[in-house]
């Protein structure tokens, strides 16, 4: 491992956010990962076929080809969340009381199981199933975008104990809301000032840099790159982006959602391969509901780029970095994604 020298304070161009990388760069054996604890059993666990009519309400579920297992009736299955904090029905009720702003929780939150399979990591499930799943999110998105009372659809996945995941039977989660959520803001207002300034979208240029210096590539598939960004937040954090400039990930066409299946599944597999035990959440940051509005930009399908952030969630947060806001990196970001362009 190459010798103590300075580290680094780096700028993310996207969130004008400040990290710090150290610069002795941490091997994966020195994370420490919660080791898994005792989860749901599948004699006990609702999300499992059979008993679908003990979960809340069915809102889609895909079909199953294969006849290999003919017992299976469905691939995967979208139900509304056990105790949601959004809900669908009613209107948003804005008013003001004194000062404040209020609107009612209208909104929607759905757990996408998407497995049959009580007890399979999605890095196994095979680039069939992984298409259906990324499929099913697509079918959501969209759907949701024609609720104007909707502003935006975050899907995002928890995996082991650290991350929040309450199961082992392999679900994700999608929560839409009245309002866009601050962390999507920011990214939202800083693509927006780049576009304003420069003309280019900043994921294309953050794109073309990474494709250009290699560093910090990790893979590379037809219509996608998966990379450690430079300004990473956390350790092995990665980003999947497509190279096909896109705001909305409910436009992607069928031949790249295939090709993203590969690629998140590739991915997953190789931040397994390093820590076995690792928790990790995802989620896809598009664009918002493209409704118009008054305060709707124009340059939203030009500046904005949809993308999938990877969080692997080690044990090393501290006060500082919770209180701050800044983070620090114990493995930069060239070294962890050449551990996992080698494993
Ligand atoms: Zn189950
Ligand atoms: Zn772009
Ligand atoms: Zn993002």
């Amino acid at each position: 491992m190459k010798k103590t020298g300075l580290n680094e304070l780096r700028k993310d161009p996207l969130l004008g956010r400040w990290i710090a990388v150290l610069s002795k760069s941490l091997p994966p054996s020195e994370y420490a990962q919660a080791i898994p604890q005792e989860t749901v059993k599948e004699s006990s666990c609702i999300l499992c076929p059979g008993r679908e009519s003990e979960t809340p309400m069915e809102i889609m579920r895909s079909g199953y080809s294969s006849t290999a297992d003919p017992g299976r009736k469905w691939s995967t299955r979208v139900v509304a969340n056990f105790d949601p904090v959004f809900t669908v029905e009613g209107d948003l009720g804005r008013s003001g009381e004194g000062m404040y702003d209020k609107m009612n929780s209208i909104g929607a939150h759905e757990i996408i199981i998407e497995s049959p399979y009580h007890d399979i990591p999605p890095e196994d499930m095979g680039l069939d199933q992984m298409t259906r799943v990324v499929q099913t999110y697509r079918d959501r998105m969209a759907d949701l975008e024609k609720d104007t009372r909707l502003r935006y659809t975050l899907i995002y996945k928890n995996y082991g104990r650290t991350a929040g995941a309450l199961s082992a039977h392999p679900a994700s989660y999608l929560v839409s809301t009245p309002v866009i959520p601050k962390r999507v803001k920011e990214e939202l207002a800083n693509a927006k000032q780049y576009f304003a300034y420069k003309e280019r979208c900043i994921f294309c240029d953050i794109m073309r840099e990474e494709m250009r210096t290699e560093k910090r590539i990790i893979i590379e598939s037809r219509y996608f790159i998966a990379f450690c960004p430079y300004a990473s937040k956390f350790a092995f954090e990665t980003w999947l982006v497509p190279k096909r400039h896109n705001c909305a990930f409910q436009d992607v066409r069928a031949d790249e959602l295939e090709d993203l299946a590969l690629i998140l599944s590739s991915v997953l597999k190789k931040l397994r391969a390093l820590f076995p035990y690792l928790s990790y959440n995802y989620f896809i940051h598009s664009a918002p509901n493209r409704v118009t509005r008054k305060d709707h930009w124009h340059t939203l399908g030009e500046d904005f780029h949809w993308h999938i952030e990877i969080m692997p969630r080690f044990l090393r947060t501290t006060g500082f970095e919770w209180g701050s806001g800044f983070y620090i990196l114990p493995t930069s970001p060239e070294i962890a994604a050449k551990y996992l362009r080698e494993v």
